[in-house]
C-alpha cells in the first residue's frame, strides 16, 4: 500500500499541471492565447512549424487573448473574442475554479480582424444565447458590429450590449479598474485598431497585439513601456523574410526590430515586455532555443496559460 501511494505521488509529480490555478484572492491576469489570428497550427500548413503541432510535439496555441480576473468580486473581463473563445473561456473557468459563470463580465475588442472579435458568434442564438454581455469597442468597430451580419443580430437580440469607447477616455468596468483605449496604426479595413492601457490592482498593463510599425505610431513605445508595469506587444513575425510573400503588405514590428529598439532599456524595463500574437512561422511558438535567446536578452515571451498576480495577496 505504501508502495502504491508512493507510486501515485511519483506519477503526480511527473505530470505537468494542465492549468495554472489563479490566486484565490485579488486581481490577476491570465494569458489565454498567444498566437496570431489564424492560431497555431495554421490552416493548410504542412511545414515544420505546424507539423510539430499536428504531430502533438508542440501544444496548440490560441489567438492572443488576456483575461483580467477579480477573484474577490468573482468577475472576469477578457480582451479579444477570438475564434477559440469557447476553449479559452473553459480554460479560464478551470483556472478560477468557478463553476457558476458562463460568460465574461465584459469583452474589450481591439479591431475587426478575424482573430480579435469573431468569437462573439458563440454568444448568439445558434450557440449560448447570452444575455447582454457588455462588449466594449471604439466607434468604428461598434458601428461595424451594429451594421453587419451576423454581428448586428447579436446586438439586435441583445445577446451582447455594445458600449462605445472613445480613444484616451477611461472605461471603468468595476470600481478600481480603468481601461483606457487608444488608437494605433494598422490595416483598418473595417474598423480602427485599439490598444489598451489597463489599470488594475495598482498595476498598469499595456496591450498592443497588432500595430503596423512602432515608428508609424505617434507615441513613443519606449516611453509607453516605461509608464507601464507589463507590456504585451505585437510579435507577429520574428524577422523579415519569414514569409514567402512581400511582408510590406502586412507590416508588423519584427521581434528583431523591437529588441533592437528596446536594447538600451535597463533590465527591469526590458522584463516588462511580453511578446505575444505570434504567427505560426514565428519560432517563438515552437523553437525553445529561440525563446531562450530572447529571454537571455532580458525580454519575455508570453506563454498560454500563464498567470500574473496584479494586486498583493
Ligand atoms: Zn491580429
Ligand atoms: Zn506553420
Ligand atoms: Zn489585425
Amino acid at each position: 500500500m505504501r508502495h502504491l501511494s508512493f507510486f501515485i505521488l511519483l506519477l503526480l509529480s511527473c505530470t505537468p499541471p494542465r492549468i495554472t490555478p489563479l490566486p484565490r484572492k485579488g486581481l490577476s491576469l491570465a494569458v489565454l492565447g498567444v498566437a496570431q489570428d489564424g492560431g497555431y497550427p495554421h490552416a493548410g500548413c504542412q511545414r515544420n512549424c505546424c507539423r510539430l503541432a499536428w504531430s502533438g510535439r508542440q501544444p496548440e496555441r490560441y489567438p492572443a487573448c488576456l483575461a483580467l480576473v477579480d477573484h474577490d468580486s468573482r468577475k472576469a473581463w477578457i480582451f479579444e473574442a477570438t475564434p477559440a473563445y469557447t476553449a479559452q473561456w473553459e480554460r479560464l473557468m478551470e483556472m478560477t475554479g468557478w463553476t457558476d459563470k458562463n460568460v465574461p463580465d465584459g469583452i474589450f475588442l481591439t479591431h475587426a480582424h478575424i482573430g480579435h472579435y469573431t468569437g462573439l458568434m458563440y454568444l448568439g442564438r445558434e450557440a449560448l444565447g447570452a444575455k447582454a454581455v457588455p462588449v466594449y469597442a471604439l466607434p468604428r468597430m461598434k458601428n461595424y458590429l451594429e451594421t453587419n451580419g451576423p454581428w448586428s443580430q447579436l446586438a439586435g437580440l441583445k445577446n451582447i450590449e455594445i458600449r462605445r469607447l472613445l480613444p484616451d477616455s477611461a472605461a471603468a468596468p468595476a470600481p478600481g479598474i480603468r481601461v483606457i483605449p487608444f488608437t494605433v496604426p494598422h490595416r483598418d479595413e473595417y474598423s480602427e485598431t485599439a490598444g489598451y492601457h489597463v489599470e488594475a490592482g495598482g498595476k498598469r498593463i499595456l496591450f498592443i497585439p497588432d500595430i503596423d510599425k512602432w515608428e508609424k505610431w505617434e507615441r513613443d513605445i519606449v516611453a509607453e513601456i516605461q509608464r507601464a508595469d507589463l507590456a504585451f506587444l505585437d510579435a507577429t513575425f520574428y524577422k523579415n523574410g519569414e514569409l514567402q510573400r512581400d511582408m510590406r503588405e502586412i507590416p508588423h514590428p519584427f521581434v528583431e526590430e523591437s529588441m533592437r529598439l528596446f536594447e538600451n532599456l535597463p533590465a527591469a524595463e526590458k522584463a516588462k515586455v511580453h511578446f505575444i500574437h505570434f504567427n505560426h512561422t514565428n519560432p517563438l511558438l515552437w523553437n525553445p532555443d529561440e525563446v531562450k535567446a530572447v529571454e537571455t536578452r532580458g525580454f519575455r515571451v508570453a506563454r498560454q496559460g500563464e498567470v500574473i498576480q496584479l494586486s498583493a495577496q
